[in-house]
């Protein structure tokens, strides 16, 4: 274990949780806050990895090849 990556120890502890690594990618994919891709509302809700419209009710999946998959 002495040779493990510190960048791998920091990703791990970092995102221990399903949730924080969700939380994680949907900053990255909008910076500037949720916007669904079919009606631009920012309101949704949180199913496991799926985001959910608060106002259309459009599924976003947005982890698809992102290693929870394999989960
Ligand atoms: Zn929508």
């Amino acid at each position: 274990m002495e040779d493990y990556p510190v960048s791998q120890i920091d990703f791990e502890s970092r995102f221990s949780t399903e949730d924080s690594y969700v939380e994680y990618l949907t900053k990255i994919r909008w910076p500037d806050g949720f916007q669904c891709p079919k009606c631009q509302s920012s309101k949704y809700w949180r199913y496991g990895t799926i985001l959910k419209c608060a106002s259309c009710r459009k599924n976003v999946r947005f982890l698809a090849g992102t290693l929870f998959q394999k989960i």
